[in-house]
């Protein structure tokens, strides 16, 4: 409707009551705004509190979010999209899938089988835990088998549904589809790998039909399956997979309204087809963030009389969104699918943001003008839906355009000599000019080291003591002079510890680093930082990354001044200790107006200056962490060959200045990289450690199968996130395993990953036990 119409009915009155269009989001976070549910979980855990008090705290949170759905206007309000530690843990409680481990019979799954699947408990361990899609978020990855018994286990859908509806709230329960719980399971251990899961599909889908009764009893009207596996490059027999369980779901979903909701990627036009007919399905829902080519899609064909839910708010970052740019794309879709059937939506769960910016007190006006988090993101659906109905709010659109604008403009966020240097990168290639195994022989020479010669990943125990330091510092209550001297004095314990312990590339065990991140967002320019932009790792934990909003430059360098105290402490060589341009890049909300390749770029020449600093300043041997490099990872295929070639170019890019005889070393905790071990050896580092411990065969078997290795690496001898000691016999055959597949002049032994959240009393022991096996070793060769 045009503007001048719609003043005249307001003017004259006539205007009869306007529908607005509907709004919806996907899911919300539940961690709270100020991490009230971490809270309440860790200290229920630890026995302080009682599962009443958590119950309460979750139940408050519940209803804090429905009213604040409700009062912002938006129409199809989720439930069931709270957890007590995993959505996906949810559903395998609600089909009763429980891995026999942990002891479950029968009746309602209570906080104990719960938490044992979550975290395991004295006797058992936890399930696996993997990421979910490319998100920094971790799902409890279910375990399946021909012999599991589902059963209507939790009904803690139908539950949250009618204590929204209580509270005068009628939700859309959502529930993850159960072709994606299928596809995102693994078969349990001692079930044979081929076994094939959608094979479960009709066991599975008899309880989705007893919970989908259930709701309906309840009086749900809608129903939201959640079926993100859609956006990946699925198998023809996956994708017929959905089309059986809708078909099997059918009758029971009749008289219902019912969203299949995807996100995080494209839809596969296979999977469009796929989707768009399946059989019971009334509504689709669609990233448009990420998905950049659905929009065609839609174009192309939409089914008349369904539902499109467009997700054009971006719920996997922390910018305020372009309204006037939504509204265009809102109004293309509406002549699609029709005003009534056009519902406004995020792009996916707002689960991967931060909480709500009222909580932001340190951020200046300026940058809090350019930004949205989850209770912000509520508001714009709700304006969008609004102004497509013809009730624009016109003071919050200028409002909006006014803060872009500033954004756009503000000599903050450009930095003409950082874009021009970027800029000039892109189109040519950056290698050092020796090949790896000159290198490598140019360093030995220098570095004179043993063969398989021992060091760990970089930090070391993180006592209660230095968190206080830093923390102490860091509020103004002790002076430099003294952070610096108990700073030095910890890098000290850990140099001579290593020197002890024989290690033979010591690291200075970064203890004036909280994260390996905010570390260096905090000296680079282009970065702020929030109180509590707090977002969900898994389970009780949470991240805070930070915000690059502007070009990057390093001012000074950041890491010199106690590398070089920790080296001037040793005759060893002392490692460098840096955090990778791509891995920054990974792990913080990154700006949306240029490529994620832009910023990595300038990222990488602020890091390549650090390097040669180091260099400079008589540092030998560099560490540069890319362990976030595979997260980064496009979900579709078509997508991965053109980010892993700027990813592994921006890292050369760091190191490409420095002489032959400085060795580069990088770190990777992840042991799946098979698929992408052409990328890892394109990045031309002199050594690599990487996690290993917990799937040796997985990743020795890349090897084993005839790629060739040229550089150092160091496949992790230990699990460094549990508390065990590995005794030196158990490490020795882990070496010796190694050796069986990699020639031994290239083999380092190292942990898997860095100490910090480690205790003295396992890290030494731990330690002891690595040099030891490697000496035996070494006197074997
Ligand atoms: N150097 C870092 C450390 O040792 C690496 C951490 C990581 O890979 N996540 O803690
Ligand atoms: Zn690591």
């Amino acid at each position: 409707m045009s503007h001048i119409k719609m003043l005249c009915e307001a003017r004259t009155g006539l205007n009869t009551p306007k529908r607005t269009m509907a709004s919806h989001i996907v899911g919300y976070p539940r961690m709270g705004p100020k991490r009230e549910l971490k809270f309440a979980l860790e200290s229920f855990w630890d026995g302080k509190s009682s599962a009443e008090d958590l119950q309460k705290v979750a139940a408050d949170l519940r209803a804090s979010i429905w009213k604040q759905m409700a009062g912002a206007g938006i129409k199809y309000i989720p439930s069931n999209t709270f957890s007590y530690y995993d959505q996906v843990l949810d559903a395998t409680a609600t089909l009763g899938a429980v891995p026999p481990r942990y002891g479950y019979s029968d009746g309602e799954i209570g906080f104990d089988i719960y938490f044992s699947m979550a975290r395991g408990n004295a006797s058992v361990p936890a399930m696996e835990m993997t990421k979910w899609f490319d998100t920094n978020y971790h799902f409890i990855v279910p375990e399946l088998g021909p012999d599991v018994k589902f059963t209507y286990a939790s009904h803690k859908a139908v539950n949250e549904y009618k204590e929204a509806k209580a509270l005068g709230v009628d939700t859309i329960p959502v529930l993850i589809g159960p072709v994606s719980y299928l596809l995102l399971s693994k078969p349990a251990k001692g079930v044979d790998k081929n076994f094939s899961l959608l094979s479960l599909l009709p066991k599975v889908l008899s309880v989705y039909k007893e919970v989908v009764a259930d709701l309906k009893a309840a009086g749900a009207s809608w129903i939201q399956f959640d079926e993100p596996t859609l956006a990946l490059d699925l198998e023809p027999h996956k994708l017929q997979a959905f089309t059986e369980a809708y078909a099997e779901l059918e009758s029971s979903l009749s008289g219902l309204n019912v969203l299949v909701e995807t996100y995080f990627a494209d839809i596969p036009a296979e999977a469009y087809k796929t989707l768009t007919g399946l059989k019971g399905v009334t509504a689709y829902g669609f990233d448009l963030v990420r998905g950049t080519q659905t929009l065609g899609l839609i174009k192309s064909g939409f089914p008349s009389g369904k539902y499109l839910f467009a997700g054009v708010v971006d719920g996997r970052n922390i910018w305020a969104n372009d309204l006037a740019a939504s509204t265009s794309i809102l109004v293309d879709l509406q002549g699609i699918v029709g005003k009534d059937k056009l519902v406004v939506s995020t792009s996916c769960s707002l689960l991967h943001t931060a909480v709500d910016l009222v909580n932001e007190t340190k951020l200046d006006d300026e940058i809090k003008s350019w930004l949205a988090f989850a209770a912000q993101k509520i508001v714009e659906v709700n304006a969008l839906a609004k102004a497509l109905s013809g009730a624009k709010d016109e003071a919050f659109f200028s409002a909006n355009a006014a803060a872009l604008a500033s954004r756009k403009s503000s000599p903050r966020v450009t930095n003409e000599a950082v874009q021009k240097a970027a800029a000039a990168l892109k189109g040519s290639d950056h290698r050092r000019a020796t090949n790896v195994s000159a290198r490598l022989d140019a360093q030995q020479k220098k570095l004179n080291l043993p063969i398989l010669p021992t060091t760990t990943i970089g930090s070391f125990p993180q006592t209660v003591e230095l968190r206080r330091v830093r923390r102490e510092y860091k509020a103004n209550k002790i002076s430099e002079e003294e952070y610096v001297k108990l700073i030095k004095e910890e890098i000290k314990k850990v140099v001579e510890l290593q020197e002890e312990l024989d290690i033979d590339v010591l690291v200075h065990g970064e203890p004036e680093r909280n994260d390996m991140v905010e570390y260096f967002g905090e000296q680079l320019s282009g970065f702020a930082f929030t109180v509590n932009g707090w977002v969900q790792s898994y389970g009780s934990r949470c991240v805070k990354p930070p915000i690059i909003y502007g070009d990057v430059s390093r001012p000074k360098p950041m890491t010199v001044f106690w590398s070089s105290a920790a080296q001037s402490m040793t005759k060893r060589p002392m490692k460098g200790m840096l955090t990778g341009p791509v891995t920054i890049l990974n792990w913080s909300f990154v700006r949306n107006d240029q490529p994620r390749s832009e910023t990595t770029y300038q990222i990488a020449l602020a890091i390549k200056d650090e390097v040669e600093d180091l260099e400079k300043a008589g540092i030998n041997v560099i560490q540069i962490d890319e362990a976030a490099l595979r997260e980064g990872l496009p979900l579709r295929k078509s997508e991965q060959a053109h980010y892993l070639d700027w990813a592994v170019h921006a890292f050369r890019i760091t190191n490409v200045g420095v002489k032959d005889t400085t060795q580069i070393h990088t770190h990777m905790c992840y042991s799946n990289f098979n698929d992408i071990i052409h990328s890892i050896i394109d990045m031309d580092a002199d050594v690599i450690t990487i996690e290993n411990s917990r799937s040796d065969e997985k990743l020795l078997s890349v090897f084993r199968e005839g790629v060739k290795y040229g550089a150092g690496i160091g496949p992790g001898v230990y699990d460094i996130h549990s508390p065990r000691i590995p005794p030196t016999e158990e490490i020795a055959d882990r070496i010796n395993k190694m050796l069986a597949v990699l020639e031994k002049n290239i083999l380092w032994v190292n942990p898997d990953c860095g100490l910090k959240t480690r205790k003295y009393t396992e890290v030494k022991p731990a330690l002891t036990n690595m040099v030891a096996a490697t000496k035996l070793i070494r006197n074997q060769l």
